[in-house]
């Protein structure tokens, strides 16, 4: 729902526009209410009273919608105690998404940065506890955001694994084990034949797609992700028409949605749920009874983790979202700023349980 005042709609809608509005269309109320049309919301200076007082009725629901889904998916942040209580002696696993989980999610997929306060707390995390990131994009960008050196990262929705420097193969014999040409070890990468087609299907689609203001193709190494956060409305269905259209001479791929993004990837059954089973499995730690994978992911194509540690019948899977949604997790953070606070919480008791004072990524169980 969009609420805004009839005036400035009509008058923001002419094509002549007198100095009036040109004034107006600079004015940072305007340029707000543009930036958050798309999420359904507005706060704009030049509400009537009428109107005002109809978004602040919007947003008491959603805010009295959002408490009533916190009840049966409890913030992270309130119930970490018990879960830290819980995990005394078991081998915590820690999987984090990237984009809008450790980031937050901006306009343009390329400025998707980490704050230096949340990187220190990843980093912190990783010291005590085996951790990963998966994520949607190509381990080598997602690397580049997270600037983190001792964690696995499993970009393309977990199709490139990859673990830290000398880790895995000092200590897992059963891992098979090759070096990129940054001597990262790769560990896995169930699409590799796919690659050649991918390139194709990227040039072809950023062929089609190159008329349509604010479209952006993203090369994910074993996936495409079409962004259109800047797309205007009423190009959304030709965006989405050429891009089925090319699919059409690929059908060994299929489309995913994630937030403001058409994401295409291999048929294969492969998904970040795989990748967190393959990584513990890489950990020895698959069939481990007393090991507590931790995912925190804000998107769909989370859901499949959230799914495996469901199944598994042990360990939090824990979604990010600010507003109430169905989903297979069973704990909430409501945006990036929690999670942060959620992560140092974490390492905080990490540091003080760890028997040794360090954990890296080899496994440990916290001491009783
Ligand atoms: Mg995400």
């Amino acid at each position: 729902m969009f609420l805004d005042t009839g005036v400035a709609r009509t008058k923001f809608s002419r094509p002549n526009q007198t100095p009036w509005i040109r004034r107006l269309r600079c004015c940072p109320c305007y340029l707000f209410r543009r930036k958050h049309r798309r999420n359904g919301f507005v706060n704009c200076g030049f509400l009537s009273p009428v109107s005002r007082s109809l978004v602040d009725a919007l947003r008491n629901d959603r805010e009295a919608a959002y408490r009533s889904w916190l009840e049966k998916r409890p913030s992270a942040l309130k119930t970490i105690d018990c879960m830290l209580k819980a995990a005394k002696g078991k081998k915590i696993v820690v999987f984090l998404d990237y984009d809008g989980t450790l980031s937050p999610i901006v306009d343009n997929p390329d400025r998707a940065f980490m704050t230096r306060k949340m990187r220190e707390a990843v980093k912190q995390v990783s010291k005590y506890f085996p951790t990963a990131i998966i994520s949607g994009r190509s381990t080598d960008k997602v690397k580049e955001f997270v600037r983190l050196q001792n964690l696995y990262y499993a970009g393309s929705h977990g199709m490139d694994i990859m673990a830290p420097k000398e880790s895995v193969s000092s200590w897992n014999s059963h891992a098979h084990l090759t070096l990129d040409r940054k001597g990262n070890e790769v560990l896995f990468q169930p699409a590799k034949k796919f690659l050649p087609m991918i390139q194709e299907m990227i040039a072809r689609i950023q062929k089609e797609i190159v008329k349509i203001q604010g479209a952006r193709v993203e090369d994910n190494k074993f996936c495409v992700s079409v962004h259109y956060r800047q797309v205007k409305e009423e190009d959304l269905e030709m965006l989405e028409q050429k891009v089925v259209s090319v699919l059409q001479d690929y059908p060994d791929f299929r489309i995913t949605r994630g937030k403001m993004v058409i994401e295409i990837r291999p048929s294969i059954e492969w998904n970040k749920g795989s990748a967190l089973e393959y990584l513990l499995e890489t950990l020895g730690l698959k069939d481990s009874s007393d090991v507590l994978p931790l995912y925190i992911g804000d998107d769909r194509t989370d859901e499949d983790a959230f799914e495996v540690i469901r199944k598994r019948g042990q360990g939090y899977p824990i979604i990010v979202s600010s507003i109430p949604k169905e989903t297979r997790a069973l704990h909430s953070l409501r945006d990036p700023s929690q999670v942060l606070a959620f992560l140092e919480r974490l390492a905080r008791w990490g540091k003080a349980s760890s028997p040794s004072g360090r954990c890296s990524n080899r496994i440990c169980a916290l001491a009783d």
